[in-house]
């Protein structure tokens, strides 16, 4: 997902990007999950609209072995070469069921990690609340549009040693969550949008110039 720039209302989603683990006063934690060791991976160009690998259901993971950690850690590189607050696996263009995130929620708490073959769960009944927010996408570049979506997101799946793990966020990083796990199933937020909202996000895009590599669709 892309960071709100200009476009987002409410709260204040610019976060420093400091790595200070500690916990604020009133003993809530600022930083939840653990960062990437930045001394490895590389940063790869990011697939745009129209790309196949990006509408279709990308593949499970099946080997939780050196080469997974290796592509999570150009996943890493590459969302914060683009400035994003998440990854999925298909926007470098590898088809395996992975995203990485580093994305704050509206409460101020950072969470940064990474989730292998990630399942939305079903929303328990009274937590369907809608928040509208401006929603963008690396691979839209440029471009942003309200997308309503539930306020709360929880995700099962893996992490790169195969144990099985789960997570679980409101506000922006419930945006996050949603967003990423779609990018793995062949959705971009752009198909949820009405018709006429998805034109104005590709002419925004076609209007735009990206401040990080992409992959050419030709
Ligand atoms: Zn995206």
């Amino acid at each position: 997902m892309a960071e709100q720039h200009d476009h987002h209302h409410g709260h204040d989603h610019a976060h420093d990007h400091d790595h200070d683990h500690g916990h604020e006063d009133g003993g809530v934690p600022r930083v939840v999950g653990e960062g990437p060791d930045l001394s490895k991976g590389t940063a790869r160009p990011i697939t745009v609209v129209g790309n196949p690998v990006l509408h279709r259901e990308v593949r499970t993971v099946t080997a939780f072995d050196g080469e997974l950690s290796a592509l999570i850690d150009d996943m890493f590189q590459s969302m914060y070469a683009a400035e994003g607050v998440g990854l999925a696996a298909n926007q470098i263009g590898v088809d395996l069921k992975v995203f990485v995130y580093d994305c704050p929620d509206d409460e101020g708490v950072r969470h940064v990690g990474h989730v292998v073959n990630p399942v939305l769960e079903e929303l328990p009944a009274g937590r369907r609340a809608l928040d509208d927010s401006q929603e963008g996408c690396l691979s839209v570049p440029t471009a942003y549009q309200e997308l309503a979506r539930p306020d709360y997101a929880a995700v099962t799946g893996q992490d790169k040693d195969g144990n099985p793990i789960r997570v679980e966020g409101t506000g922006f990083f419930a945006r996050c969550l949603q967003h990423e796990t779609d990018h793995l199933y062949g959705y971009l937020y752009i198909d949820r949008l009405s018709k006429r909202d998805r034109k104005d996000a590709l002419r925004q895009m076609a209007d735009g110039t990206p401040k990080y590599a992409t992959v050419p669709n030709d």
